[in-house]
């Protein structure tokens, strides 16, 4: 079985298949993709985007983000807080376009793809596919450009996002992770804080006796002082080896 089932009104994209796109910043719809929709974030958007406005983790995540629990999986779901109704546009929107282009997430990086990453169960054979969206207002879906999905991922500088994200399925399918039961306010908790707020974990890094517990060397140590993305792949090994227990 499949770890996800696509509605039969999808197709399924490998990398060699092709689609027809071209975005232009004239066309009627500029913009329309950035407004009314749900855009999530992973812990590496997240950590792209705070670095980009050079904010605190705790107030990016406070003044940008809501969140939520995923169904499936149970674990917190983080997304732009979109503007008000009726517009609800993405506050990083502005005249000219995407004000944090450089470093925007994933599900735009995307668009108008979406992604699909994971195991089989009961196995550690990874699949991977991608299906294109509805989006009706899109006229970039009209113009004669085709490209093959793995041209859009390199255009789109996918790549670091793809295998940063999907270090997030070692958490999701955790031979120890019980589908059938809610994860408990401190496993969302650990989460939230070792692979969103960064900021706030590494404080409890340094204060703590985690160093220890992992074994981290000095070298290491000062990496994960001053670089948010070692702190960051701390915190998935930290999961890894401490959420389900
Ligand atoms: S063509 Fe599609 S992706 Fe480009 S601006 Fe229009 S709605 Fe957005
Ligand atoms: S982050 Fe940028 S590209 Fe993404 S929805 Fe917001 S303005 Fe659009």
């Amino acid at each position: 079985m499949r770890f996800q089932n696509l509605p039969d009104m999808y197709k399924r994209l490998e990398l060699k298949d092709t689609f027809q796109f071209s975005c232009r910043k004239d066309l009627r719809c500029f913009g329309s993709c950035c407004r009314n929709r749900e855009l999530t974030l992973t812990p590496y958007d997240v950590y792209r985007l705070k670095t980009n406005l050079q904010m605190h983790s705790d107030d990016f995540l406070a003044e940008h983000t809501r969140y939520r629990l995923e169904s499936t999986s149970g674990f917190p779901l983080i997304s732009i807080k979109l503007g008000s109704e009726p517009e609800k546009i993405c506050p990083f929107l502005k005249a000219d376009g995407c004000s944090v282009y450089e470093d925007r997430p994933t599900v735009c990086r995307l668009f108008p793809l979406a992604r699909v990453s994971g195991f089989e169960q009961n196995s550690k054979s990874h699949d991977e596919f991608f299906y294109t969206l509805s989006t009706p207002e899109c006229l970039g879906r009209r113009e004669e450009r085709t490209l093959t999905v793995l041209q859009w991922l390199e255009e789109q500088g996918l790549e670091p996002f793809r295998a940063e994200n999907d270090k997030m399925l070692h958490l999701l399918f955790h031979r120890q992770h019980d589908r059938g039961r809610a994860l408990t306010e401190h496993q969302l908790q650990k989460i939230f804080v070792s692979l969103y707020n960064l900021d706030v974990f590494r404080k409890f890094v340094f204060e703590t006796n985690l160093i220890e517990t992992f074994s981290v060397d000095s070298q290491e140590q000062s990496r994960i002082a001053e670089n948010d993305l070692e702190l960051l792949h701390l915190g998935f090994s930290y999961l890894r080896a401490d959420l389900f227990t």
